[in-house]
């Protein structure tokens, strides 16, 4: 989740319930909708990529994190990233979406944005989501409600408890609430959801604002074996559609989703290539896969 939509998130939960206490009866149990989804300006992918890094460095207290890191991703792929733990992997995320500047380097999000000029916020309203490790929903409010939370723009908390969503809000949100398989669930408190649908539902909210490029560090941790099989049928499904950046372990997981994967080690890409070439490389074997 975005920081400002965590910040929205906690803001409309209390407004919300201070207006349910207040209409108890009117209100049906259903917060009320909110303005236009986020549409994003043009992201100019002519040159045949959405995302390019290129000899990105940066240092913590003299540590280098990433060094020389270039990779660059087409648009509609599903890329995934693996490599051993400090390999740099959760840092690219944090420099593709603006949480860390690097030292050095270039960062385009198509051929003419420069990523390195915007802030956190801009990057996510340009179409770039982002998924953490854990799932950050917003337990007290219901599966819609945190769909709906997703969807707004503007930001007084009048307009959030009080706006209803367009037509096209709407479809959107019932095709999200589809794809995610909580059509179920609509009215269920997100607390009570299992870590898979959790998972799911904070995947949702990212589609509610329809980016263009997607960014899940570890999705199915901690998942059960169902949940795994469907995240990575959800995966299928937005790939094309989407450009999705997935880190991840699970081995199976990435061969059921995955054309390309690039191996990160020490701050750098060690190896690209399918599954099958990846896990073929001596170097790969040597640093994450073991003998
Ligand atoms: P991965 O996600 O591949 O496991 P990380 O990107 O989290 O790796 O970390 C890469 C390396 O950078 C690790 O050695 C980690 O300790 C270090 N690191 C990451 N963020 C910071 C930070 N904010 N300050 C200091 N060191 C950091
Ligand atoms: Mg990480």
């Amino acid at each position: 989740m975005t920081p400002d939509l965590m910040e929205e998130g906690a803001r409309r939960a209390s407004a919300y319930a201070q207006h349910a206490e207040r209409n108890r009866t009117e209100s049906g149990g259903r917060a009320a909708g909110f303005s236009r989804p986020v549409v994003p300006g043009e992201v100019d992918t002519a040159h045949g990529r959405i995302l390019y890094l290129e000899d990105v460095n940066v240092s913590f207290d003299g540590f280098q994190a990433i060094k020389g890191l270039s990779l660059d991703i087409a648009p509609g792929e599903l890329r995934c990233i693996i490599g051993p733990n400090g390999a740099g992997k959760t840092t690219m995320m944090d420099i593709i979406t603006g949480k860390t500047r690097p030292d050095s380097g270039t960062v385009f999000f198509g051929s003419t944005i420069d990523l390195l000029r915007y802030k956190e916020a801009d990057i996510a309203q340009m179409g770039i989501g982002r998924k953490f490790q854990k799932p950050t929903v917003f337990e007290m409010l219901t599966v819609y409600e945190n769909l709906e939370l997703a969807l707004k723009t503007d930001k007084g908390v009048k307009a959030s408890v009080f706006f209803q969503p367009d037509s096209e809000a709407s479809d959107r949100l019932a095709q999200v609430l589809h794809t995610i398989h909580l059509a179920d669930s609509v009215n269920q408190l997100a607390g009570t959801l299992s870590h898979g649908q959790k998972q799911w539902l904070e995947i949702g909210m990212l589609l509610m604002q329809d980016p263009k490029l997607l960014l899940l560090d570890e999705p199915v941790a901690g998942m059960t074996d169902e949940e795994t099989a469907r995240t990575a049928e959800l995966f299928l499904t937005l790939k094309g559609q989407h450009s999705l950046m997935v880190v991840e372990h699970d081995m199976s997981f990435i061969r059921t989703i995955s054309e390309k994967v690039t191996v990160l080690h020490e701050g750098s890409v060690l190896a690209e290539g399918t599954l099958d070439q990846v896990q073929a490389n001596e170097r790969v074997i040597e640093v994450y896969l073991g003998r």
